[in-house]
């Protein structure tokens, strides 16, 4: 998120050439604004093959189908943080096996970049409950997955899942 004053000092902050990338800096209290994207973790979990996903309660993407998940916490593993994540959204518990990969992305109105840090994972018990900012969770076969999926990313990393699975099936 751009700043227009700095978070210290409340100096405007003014554009300056740092290593050679421009970079928000306060000329008051030398404060530098290095802007990283948004971490996030996503949980694909297979039973059956079928696959999991919520559909979001609120906006961006509002009434769209999402793969459970979430931003990390500062200082939070990604492991942990889709555990967390993916308990809150669907009340079952998870234990990551494998990482998809990262997707980069754009989050909101103010396309935000996010990194995407996608697991598959196994599931563990806990009782079936759409939670958190998910109305609903539901099965789908991936073959059968739902049109109105959520953000670029989540739609790259289910075409990357069921190429995979394909690929293993051959
Ligand atoms: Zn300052």
């Amino acid at each position: 998120m751009p700043y227009t004053f700095c978070p210290q000092c409340a100096t405007r902050l003014s554009p300056r050439t740092l290593d050679g990338v421009q970079r928000l800096v306060c000329s008051e209290c030398g404060w530098v604004f290095y802007d990283n994207s948004l971490p996030c973790v996503g949980v694909l979990a297979l039973r059956e093959g079928k696959i999991l996903l919520a559909k979001r309660a609120v906006a961006p993407f509002e009434g769209y189908w999402d793969i459970p998940g979430g931003f990390l916490e500062s200082g939070e593993h990604p492991e942990e943080g889709a555990r967390r994540e993916f308990l809150e959204e669907t009340g079952l518990h998870i234990e990551p096996t494998d990482l998809l990969g990262f997707f980069m992305d754009v989050y909101g109105e103010e396309e935000e970049p996010t990194l995407n840090i996608c697991y598959l994972a196994r599931l563990r018990g806990g009782e079936e409950k759409a939670g958190s900012d998910a109305a609903d969770i539901e099965w789908f076969p991936l073959d059968a997955l739902p049109e109105r999926i959520a953000f670029n990313w989540a739609q790259e990393a289910l075409a990357l899942l069921r190429e995979s699975i394909q690929g293993a099936d051959r």
